[in-house]
């Protein structure tokens, strides 16, 4: 597994806790507006390396917080997470996976270890290809991956990044309509990045169905 980066401390990472942040390195997608576009595309150039990583979690880190969130880029593309996430529950934290939802599998494989989830839900099913910026249609393997965490009732959230330009009304009511009663839903918006900048003259949205949905 290649890490990008450690963030030794956050307060909206992990829900209700303070917690460390892991980065992987590397995504499958290249969703245009990604903020993490540096992490995603393997470019993120940081020193730290899975031994430098694993010692400040064993000692540093562990004395500031119980938790972890592992994050990206993607983190299910790394075949030996599972085993990360097992050694993190080793020294006693609370493990988030955030994912992309395109690796239900893997996710399957980690529902014993892993304390909570958070899947992304790009658009609707049909715009999938255009919010993920690769042509293969993924939402497939996502719904997948949310009947999987839905099935196990194990703690998890689905989150929306609404892009200007790219998202419409739509995408948010299919959001609402996709997620049931009871489930944590999450609706945040997209900031310009340097690959990708947000025309101010588009409106963000007009309409919000807010009924199962927070936004922040
Ligand atoms: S899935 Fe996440 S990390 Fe990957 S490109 Fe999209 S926004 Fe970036």
């Amino acid at each position: 597994m290649r890490i990008a980066g450690l963030r030794s401390f956050s307060l909206v990472d992990y829900p209700g806790r303070p917690s460390a942040v892991v980065f992987t390195s590397g995504c499958n997608f290249r969703c245009p507006w990604c903020h993490n576009w540096k992490i995603a595309y393997g470019e993120e150039s940081l020193d730290d390396n899975m031994e430098n990583v694993k010692m400040a979690l064993r000692e540093k880190i562990r004395k500031r917080v119980n938790a972890i969130c592992v994050t990206g880029g993607e983190p299910t593309i790394h075949s030996d997470l599972p085993k990360f996430v097992e050694f993190l529950k080793s020294l006693g934290y609370l493990v988030k996976v955030d994912t992309n939802g395109s690796n239900p599998n893997m996710v399957k494989d980690m529902l014993e270890i892993a304390n909570y989830f958070a899947v992304d839900i790009k658009s609707r099913p049909e715009k999938y290809p255009l919010l993920t910026g690769i042509d293969i249609n993924m939402w497939e393997k996502v719904e997948k991956t949310v009947e999987i965490l839905r099935e196990y009732k194990v703690s998890y959230e689905l989150r929306m990044t609404y892009v200007p330009g790219l998202s419409d009304e739509k995408d948010v009511d299919f959001l609402s309509e996709f997620s049931e009663n009871g489930e944590n839903v999450f609706l945040t918006f997209a900031k310009s990045t340097p690959n990708f900048q947000i025309d101010r003259d588009i409106p963000y949205i007009q309409h919000l169905k807010v009924d199962k949905i927070k936004v922040r």
